[in-house]
């Protein structure tokens, strides 16, 4: 339990309306604000709900070194969308909740977005003057999770990942010292934030440039598993075209929920970044057949509707776990892939609740060039490697009971696809942090120079090691 001492101290520094304890109905409410129940079940001694980055920086300056010690861990919260146990919250600690920081600034090709805002309203915002930001797919999702630790977007294909369109990071330093970090200032810090998760500090505003957004076409098609490997051919024709659209996001899954009977279902999400019905880039994906047309929701539709439909697809509160790997765009490798998906899941269909999905979703070559054109980032991934397609195991399920043998069934599955593509050379060393699960390393996939460089930039701004020690969760540069 973070020592009482400590709180009274903190709140001798700050108002006591940024505190909110366990036993409160506020407490209950913010602490079942997680996207997983691996989260919902760890309590923090107290929530900071900070309302300024000073208020940040006088709490830094108060916990730091108990927070060092061990006697008070912190944990960072932004949206709690992401499923790793531990990464947002952390029990008998406090958990710096960043929710009260709302607005936005928009103006002169850019939007200044405080680190407690998500996608959907920052997509309503900007849809009302006609124009967009390449940011997170669902409307629930935080801005932290996706701009620190890569992100992909919509616009991804044109734009790179969301980390790379960030222009200015606003953070608080383990010191207290409030900083910006942005291609003139602290260019190695900036570099860093770009990827390195929540190593360097609290970050309080996200810049990003804005574009002109019209319309989109986009939502899903649901079918059956018989014709998902003609759908993974496809998804390979187009990233291997010489000259695949930017205008396309493109995402395919298999899957399996008790509600759709025994056998696996599939989900293409098609988006094109244009109002035309139906046009020739998706056809391919849009005429599969049979389909569940009573579930086909492609239309024309704005951004925001766009992110709000993604935000319904996701399940309410059950436990949840992602893992992933990254595969070169191999029809063969992906279908191999999927077969050892569908055979893995058998012995844990009867769990309760369980509803779980492989989705392909690529790094086309237009992706890791705008990558690389806008300055880089830490996640080793560069043109030469691609086109790519990351392998994302989605899963949810409902009693603490079923937890380990889910786990296990995820971790072999995984397992074994990395191994079979590693044997054919198609295996590409890069774990997404967003959809990492615990035993996997994501820090360590971006290459050792990558490694070594986010750890002297964590020395050179957290001297003392604050947000290695004193912030445990997520994924962490030292061993
Ligand atoms: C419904 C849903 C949709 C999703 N859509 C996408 C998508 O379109 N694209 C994609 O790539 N991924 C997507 N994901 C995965 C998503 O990127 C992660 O869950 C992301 O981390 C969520 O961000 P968050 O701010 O809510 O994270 P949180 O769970 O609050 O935090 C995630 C990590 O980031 C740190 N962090 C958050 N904010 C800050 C900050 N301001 N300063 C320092 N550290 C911070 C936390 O400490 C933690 O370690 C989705 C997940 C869900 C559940």
């Amino acid at each position: 339990m973070a020592s009482s001492q400590a709180v009274e101290d903190l709140q001798q520094a700050l108002p006591d309306s940024r505190f909110v304890f366990r036993g409160s109905e506020e407490y209950d409410d913010l602490n079942k604000t997680y996207q997983s129940a691996l989260n919902v079940e760890i309590h923090p001694s107290c929530i900071f709900l900070p309302k300024s980055n000073e208020d940040i920086s006088a709490f830094l300056k108060h916990v730091g070194l108990r927070a060092l010690s061990g006697e008070i861990p912190i944990a960072i919260y932004g949206a709690g969308c992401q499923p790793l146990r531990g990464c947002a919250n952390v029990q008998n600690g406090i958990t710096v909740n960043l929710s009260s920081l709302k607005g936005l600034t928009i103006g002169d090709g850019r939007v200044s977005i405080a680190a407690g805002e998500r996608w959907g309203s920052v997509y309503e915002e900007l849809g009302k003057k006609g124009l967009g930001v390449a940011g997170g797919r669902s409307a629930k999702s935080g801005i932290g999770g996706l701009a620190l630790e890569g992100g992909l977007s919509f616009q991804s294909s044109r734009h790179g990942f969301v980390c790379d369109n960030v222009i200015n990071y606003e953070v608080v330093l383990a010191s207290g010292e409030i900083v910006n970090a942005n291609g003139k200032e602290n260019v190695n810090l900036f570099r860093a934030l770009r990827g390195g998760g929540n190593n360097f500090g609290i970050v309080t505003r996200f810049d990003f440039p804005t574009f002109e957004q019209g319309p989109m076409y986009g939502g899903s098609v649901y079918y059956f598993a018989p014709s998902f490997p003609e759908q993974i051919q496809h998804l390979v024709d187009e990233l291997q075209k010489p000259e695949p659209s930017k205008d396309t996001h493109l995402m395919i899954s298999t899957g399996y929920a008790a509600m759709f009977g025994p056998q696996m279902m599939c989900q293409n999400q098609l988006y094109h970044n244009h109002p035309e019905e139906n046009p020739a880039v998706l056809r391919p994906f849009t005429s599969v057949s049979p389909q569940l047309d009573q579930l086909n929701s492609m239309r024309v539709l704005s951004l925001a509707e766009a992110a709000k439909e993604q935000a319904e697809d996701s399940p309410v509160i059950q436990r949840s776990a992602y893992f992933n790997t990254t595969l070169k765009a191999d029809a063969r490798i992906l279908q191999e892939a999927a077969e050892i998906y569908t055979a893995g899941l058998e012995p844990i269909k009867p769990c309760q609740g369980l509803i779980c999905s492989m989705k392909l979703q690529p790094y086309a070559h237009s992706l890791l060039d705008a990558s690389t054109a806008q300055g880089g980032n830490s996640l080793g991934l560069s043109p030469a490697n691609g086109p790519l397609v990351s392998v994302l195991l989605l899963t949810y399920w409902t009693n603490k009971s079923d937890e380990a043998a889910v786990l296990e069934t995820m971790k072999t599955i995984l397992g074994s696809i990395k191994s079979r593509a590693a044997a054919r050379d198609l295996l590409v060393p890069y774990t997404y942090m967003n959809y990492a699960f615990a035993s996997q390393n994501p820090i360590g996939s971006y290459g050792a120079e990558n490694k070594a460089e986010l750890q002297r930039v964590s020395r050179r701004y957290d001297p003392q090691g604050l947000f290695q020690k004193g912030v445990p969760g997520g994924f962490k540069l030292f061993p």
